[in-house]
């Protein structure tokens, strides 16, 4: 998907802090961190959203959640806690339309999310 951001930075056309790298998968530092550690992690082939990509190769799924682990052992918050968040259309707020999983750490997290 030529005009997809999350494709561009897979592809390496568009720079990003890498933290992570499988085959199929590519994990890298959010832009507008919402925590002290948050990490978006993507699958390189483009895929609409959660349900698009589980439907579509549940085991790239299962990886994208084995790396999540990962990053958070990575970055030193896999003792501590972790949030893992796929926004799903637009009341949840999601703004790029390429699967991504987010790990949130750092700090506590309010329950219910906003
Ligand atoms: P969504 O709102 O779709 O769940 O998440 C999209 C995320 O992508 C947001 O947290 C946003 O900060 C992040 N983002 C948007 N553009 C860029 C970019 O160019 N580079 C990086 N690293 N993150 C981005
Ligand atoms: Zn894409």
């Amino acid at each position: 998907m030529p005009d997809c951001l999350f494709c561009r930075i897979a592809s390496g056309a568009v720079p990003a802090t890498r933290v992570l790298e499988t085959e199929r998968t590519l994990a890298f530092r959010d832009i507008n961190p919402q925590a002290p550690i948050h990490v978006l992690i993507i699958p390189k082939r483009h895929y609409r959203d959660l349900a698009d990509l589980a439907a579509a190769d549940a085991r790239l799924l299962a990886e994208l959640a084995g790396q999540a682990h990962e990053v958070a052992l990575a970055d030193g918050i896999a003792e501590t806690g972790y949030r893992v968040v796929f926004n799903t259309g637009s009341n949840a707020g999601q703004t790029v339309d390429h699967a991504h999983a987010h790990v949130l750490g750092g700090r506590p997290m309010a329950w219910p999310p906003g």
